[in-house]
């Protein structure tokens, strides 16, 4: 569920608290989060480093520590990384709890247990699959224009796909669809260019608002220090069940794409 936005905005709300901290110490509540090296491995090579930076690539965070390893961290589906400065108990769902050297604990809280964590030497053993940044300079309209050409998939699935745009899931790409005026089923090697460029604004726009907004806090997105995003008050159809379109005031519909419930105005967003 988290996405660029969501991802976005708790690197830049964790990295005060992070950057410049050394780990003490690493909980696994559960053990299954570690997804490289091995558990020993991991706790060994982590504890001590200190974190020298914090970056994003598509929906991955990344700290950079000192003794060249990077902690890369995936959300998935439901996780969250919350700061603690006391001695509280961690909340239900924790699968690790971080220990930095000035008694700050970050808890890797994930109901459905699909977030991931790894630690290694380079990065693109994690993210070589992933395609441009959306948010970068080095996306541009022909970029995007490149990625869709001749696909036959349907644009919502292309946009979800990361190794076509890192970043974008569910939630932004049924909204940039929506903004751009692309029904989500047609087939992105049929986008014109005039219709490639609308979607690339969208896409600027969307993310860029999204992460103004401190990203979607939808089901169980939490930002760091626990409070949640409001990008989702200002979703015109993403996860819009029972409401209206703003534009027509049709009502917005819902239909699977690849097996992802996809919301859309068929009025605003035809077909052909
Ligand atoms: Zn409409």
């Amino acid at each position: 569920m988290p996405e660029l936005p969501e991802v976005e905005t708790v690197k830049n709300e964790l990295a005060p608290f992070a950057l410049g901290r050394k780990f003490t110490g690493v909980t696994l509540l559960w053990e299954g989060i570690v997804k490289e090296p091995s558990i020993v491995e991991f706790r060994s090579h982590l504890v001590g480093q200190k974190i020298t930076g914090l970056s994003r690539h598509g929906k991955y965070l990344i700290l950079t520590l000192t003794g060249d390893d990077l902690l890369v961290i995936h959300l998935k589906m439901s996780g969250s990384l919350l700061l603690s400065r006391d001695s509280k108990e961690p909340p239900r769902y924790t699968r690790a709890v971080f220990h930095l050297d000035d008694g700050t604990r970050i808890f890797f809280r994930d109901p459905r247990k699909f977030g991931r964590v790894w630690l290694v030497k380079d990065v693109t053993t994690v993210t070589s699959k992933l395609g441009p940044e959306p948010l970068e300079s080095e996306f541009t309209p022909q970029v995007l224009a490149q990625r869709l050409k001749n696909r036959k998939a349907p644009v919502k699935a292309l946009l979800c796909d990361q190794s076509v745009i890192a970043g974008i899931g569910n939630m932004y790409a049924d909204e940039a669809l929506f903004a751009a005026s692309i029904h989500p089923l047609r087939p992105g090697g049929s986008l014109i260019q005039e219709e490639v460029e609308r979607l690339y604004d969208a896409i600027q726009q969307t993310l860029r608002a999204a992460i103004s907004n401190k990203g979607a806090s939808i089901v169980s997105y939490y930002r760091p220090g626990g409070e949640t995003g409001t990008a989702h008050f200002e979703f015109k159809v993403a996860h819009g069940r029972n409401k209206n379109c703003p534009n027509c005031g049709r009502p917005i519909q819902r239909i699977p794409v690849r097996n992802r419930g996809t919301y859309f105005c068929p009025k605003c967003q035809p077909a052909t």
